[in-house]
Formats: C-alpha cells, structure tokens, sequence
C-alpha cells in the first residue's frame, strides 16, 4: 500500500480530466467550504481529500484548492471552530497556502449581486411570515401561489430592500426571494429566499449587516468570486445544483464555476452529523470535541489514528454518485496497516501476574535487548532492563492448560521476549483460588539462542520487569455506538452509546515510556496500538496511553 500511488479516476476526475483536455479550463481551482459551527469529522475528511487531492494531483497545470469558511450565518460560529479546522487540514496534510477565504468578507459583492437580481426584475422583498409562505409555495402535486409582493415594482423592492440593510425591519418581517418560478416541479426554484433579516453580532462584520444571504444564493456567488472550476459538494444538494445555475446566469458573476455532487461518507457504529456530534459534547457523553472515541479529526488523531492512514481510505473507498454505508472496520484495517509498518515496539502488561526467577543468580541480566520493529531493523534496538522479579500477563499463565495453550503453566516453558526461556515450577493462589504468584527457573545460556535439545517451547510472551517498570493509565478506547447504525436506533442515538467505550485501567509499561513526548504512537506486543495522550500524558510524571485499536478487530466475529 502506497500513499502516492495515483488516485483512480473516479468521474470527478475524469470530468476535469475532460475539461483540461478540451481547453475547456487551463486551470483547476476547487474548494473546501466548512460552516464554521463544529469541528470537522471523518465525512469532512473525504471531502478535504477529494478536493485538497485534485489540486495535488494535477501536476502539469496550475491547480489549487482553497479553503474557504462559509461564515454567512453570524449566530452558530465560532473562532475556535475555525482555528480547530485549520489545525485538522494541515495535520491530514494539506496546505491552502495564502488561499484562505471567508464568505463573510464577499458581504458587499452578495448585497450589489442582490441589488442586480432587483433591477432585473428577479428578485422582490416578500413581508408574508414564513408560514404564509410555505403556503402559497405549493407542493409537488400543486404549483404555488404569487404573493402580493410578488409584482411589486423595482423601484418599490429596491427601496425596501435598502430599508431591510438599514434595520428597519424586525427578524421575520421580510426577506429578501427570487423570481424564479412558483410552478416549478423543483421546490427550489419556487421563488426560494435569498437574504433574511438577523439582528446578530458576526464574527468578522460585527455589527455592520443586519440582512444576511441564505447558503444556496451566496455559495455560488463565494465560487464564482474565487473563480473555483469545480465546485464539490455532497448529493444533498443536487437538487439546488439548478438554483446554483440560476444565481451563476443571473448575476454579475466573474466566473462561471460548476456545481458536482458526490455521495458523503456515512460510517457503521458512528454518528457523523455535526449537530449529533455537538450535543454528545455539550451533554458530556464525551470529554470534548478531540474526545478520542469521537468521529472528529481532532478526535481520531488523539486516538492515534494517522493521517496516512485517513488519508489512505478516503482514496480507497472512491468518490461515487451512490449514498451508502462504508463499515468502519475498512478504516481501522488501514489504520492498523499502517501502524504495523511504522510505529515502534514496547511491551506494557496489562493484567499483571507475578512471576519470580527463583534461580536468576544462574545468569542474571542487567537488561534484555529487543528490536523497535521485528521487520524493520533500521528502527534500531532498545534495551528494557529486567530482573528477579517480573509482571506477565495472566493470561498467558494457565494452571490447568487447555489443549492448544503453548504458554506458561506447571512445569512449561516458554520464552521471555528478548531474554531467556523459563520454566514454571510452582505457583501460589490468593484466598480467591485465583493464581496470584508464579515461580519460573530461567534455563542459562537461552537468550538468543534456539531452546536446547529435549526442551519444549513454542511462545515468547512480553514482560514488564517489576523494578523498573512504571504505572500506566490506560485508556482502552472501543466504538462509541454498540448498534452498526446508531442514527436508527430505538429512542434516538443516545440510546445505541456503548456503556464500555472507554475502560481506564493501570498497567505495568516499560519505563522508555515514561519519558516519550504526547502523540508517541507504539505498539504494545501483543496487544495492540496505543498512543500517549496529547493533553493528559506528561512526559516523566503521569504516562497516559490511549488505546489506538487493539492488534486484532474484536467485533468481526460479533457480526
Ligand atoms: P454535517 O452534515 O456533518 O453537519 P455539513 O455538511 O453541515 O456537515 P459543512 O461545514 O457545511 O458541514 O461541510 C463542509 C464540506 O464538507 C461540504 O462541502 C460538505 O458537503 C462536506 N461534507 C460534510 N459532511 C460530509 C460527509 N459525511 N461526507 C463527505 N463530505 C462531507
Ligand atoms: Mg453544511
């Protein structure tokens, strides 16, 4: 699996393949347009992909991809989401340059294109309340009514229109809609709004707008001003697409970009709309946007997911025309592809049985040496000190070994990553019955070395070494939703949480982890991918490791 291997040609492509191949353009220009009222999730990243990618992509001409906030609705935005989206764009590896846009900054250019569509008699201020509106709007079997306001004259609209900017008007009281076509089998070509009055502080104009544009007038207008070729958004909207056409013909526009639709990406066991995603976080479901069990970019990257690996299933699952249901084990196999390639080795016990050498005094070491990479020896070696005194897992003890069990159990052997083979001698119990203390000889002159004639020995299992090992907090992270399709669940979303998505437990690490920075992505051998935690983690006081995903997938055999 390469990152750089050229992307298929989904029909996007070839449409701009085709464009560029009959002069059509010279140039690419695409867009990512995030509202700026949540943080982006793993949809937003298909998105990023597709157009950050073509933009990349194209090589032999110019081509760019901005990245633009669609900031024309002042009471759902806030700075921090459009900080925490820059973030998330440049961490999945993609650079606007000095193409950073506002649509609020087009305020002016929406208002004199307003102006336009007034004089030429196709647009007029409408005072019905939204209900009488929706109304005389029709329905699919009945075409729509005119309003009164309908045949008022240009002069009139222009004047109402300058007093709806002034403040005139109270929220409601009017808007601003096209003259398009109250008969039209499309719903939203029936005179749709274009501007609405909001009495509200804007992040960027402050208080300088009291009229501000609907999504489906101005978002033409904010491509047609950046002169973007191709505009991608989600098939949601290709019942617009004719709006978007109508507003591109009929005002004074500096370019003619063009509108396609792609099918968004919707993941089992997940929740991906912002507005689901914002009130697991207000109503503390969750820790926070970045909470690692969360959708969010923010979130999959504290998980340790990485960016390759994002990056690698957007282009793997393809851009197509046809909503579906992508299963979400895709992404984890990507991300457990890449980090069995890249992240290092470290051993941590989690569930910790005793064991003493009882005969370390034979060959004792200061230290066993082992690889950071089984397959990659240029990640070098490390060495983790051991000593009398061991943790194993309890797991890989059993008292009574079941048929097929190669670990330890009475009078086995088995090998101690990068140290000796042992043998159980003995084992004590607690007041439980459970094995609670076990006794092991090493066999001298083992480490390194192939068991000796006549010795059975078919594992090697890790070790945290009693002495120097350190306490770890341990954030064993699984799915959020226990159902594939939480949006369907009984009662609503909240309902479908998974009551075991986040299990803290404290286990016994090797102590280079105490010293590695936030955001170290490792292996723990034999259990699975675990990064220390970017807020929580502090280097060489409290090791924090969340669980990236464990080595194999738990749920497949649930299915
Ligand atoms: P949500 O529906 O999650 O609230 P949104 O569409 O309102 O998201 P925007 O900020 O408007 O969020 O999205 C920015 C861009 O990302 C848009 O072009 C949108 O089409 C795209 N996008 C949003 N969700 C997905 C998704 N699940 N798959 C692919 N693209 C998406
Ligand atoms: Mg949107």
């Amino acid at each position: 699996m390469s990152d750089n291997s050229p992307a298929k040609l989904d029909f996007i492509r070839e449409i701009i393949a085709d464009d560029l191949a009959t002069g059509k353009h010279s140039s690419v220009i695409t867009r990512f347009p995030p509202e700026p009222n949540g943080y982006l999730h793993i949809g937003h990243a298909k998105s990023i992909c597709l157009n950050f990618g073509i933009a990349q992509e194209l090589s032999n001409v110019a081509a760019r991809c901005h990245l633009r906030f669609d900031d024309t609705n002042p009471e759902k935005e806030e700075s921090e989401y459009v900080e925490s989206i820059k973030a998330d764009v440049q961490w999945l590896g993609f650079d606007w340059q000095e193409h950073l846009y506002f649509a609020s900054d087009y305020f002016d250019f929406f208002y004199d294109c307003a102006v336009h569509l007034i004089r030429n008699g196709l647009a007029y201020v409408e005072k019905l309340s939204s209900e009488e509106m929706r109304v005389l709007r029709g329905n699919l079997v009945t075409p729509g009514t005119d309003s009164p306001g309908r045949s008022r004259s240009v002069e009139e609209n222009l004047t109402e229109f300058s007093r709806m900017r002034a403040g005139e008007y109270r929220e409601g009281e009017c808007v601003l809609r096209a003259r398009i076509d109250l008969a039209s089998s499309n719903m939203n070509l029936r005179d749709p709004v274009l501007y609405r009055i909001m009495h509200a502080e804007h992040h960027n104009t402050g208080g300088r707008w009291c009229i501000y544009p609907m999504y489906d007038y101005a978002h033409p207008l904010e491509d047609a001003v950046e002169h973007v070729t191709h505009s991608l958004c989600t098939l949601e909207f290709e019942n617009h697409r004719p709006l978007y056409d109508w507003v591109i013909a009929n005002c004074p526009v500096p370019s003619k970009p063009r509108q396609i639709e792609f099918a968004r990406l919707n993941l089992t066991y997940t929740v991906m709309s912002k507005r689901k995603l914002l009130e697991l976080v207000q109503a503390a479901f969750v820790s926070g946007w970045n909470d690692p069990r969360l959708p969010t970019i923010s979130g999959l990257r504290r998980r340790g997911f990485p960016a390759e690996a994002i990056r690698h299933f957007c282009k793997r699952i393809g851009i197509t025309k046809f909503n579906g249901t992508t299963d979400v084990a895709l992404l984890e196999y990507d991300v457990r592809d890449v980090l069995n390639r890249s992240a290092p080795r470290r051993m941590g016990v989690l569930s910790p049985l005793r064991v003493t050498l009882e005969n370390w005094h034979a060959e004792p070491l200061s230290h066993a040496t082992l690889p950071n990479h089984p397959q990659v020896p240029e990640m070098g070696t490390r060495e983790v000190p051991i000593s009398s005194q061991i943790w194993i897992e309890q797991d890989d003890f059993m008292a009574v070994p079941e048929k097929k069990f190669f670990r330890l159990g009475p009078d086995r052997c088995v090998r101690l990553k990068g140290g000796h083979i042992i043998r159980c001698t003995r084992y004590e119990t607690n007041a439980d019955g459970l094995v609670d203390h076990v006794f092991a000889e090493i066999l001298p002159g083992t480490v390194g070395q192939d068991a000796p004639a006549g010795i059975e020995c078919r594992a090697a299992i890790h070790w945290a070494d009693a002495a120097t090992a350190i306490d770890a907090e341990i954030r064993l992270i699984d799915r959020l939703f226990s159902v594939e399709d939480p949006d369907a669940a009984e009662g609503g979303f909240i309902q479908a949480l998974n009551p075991c998505s986040m299990q803290i437990i404290t286990a016994k690490v090797e102590p280079s982890l105490a010293d590695c920075p936030p955001e170290f992505s490792c292996q723990l051998d034999r259990i699975g991918y675990f990064i220390t935690d970017s807020i929580d983690h502090a280097s060489g006081k409290h090791c924090v490791l969340n669980r990236t995903l464990p080595l194999k997938d738990s749920w497949s055999k649930q299915r």
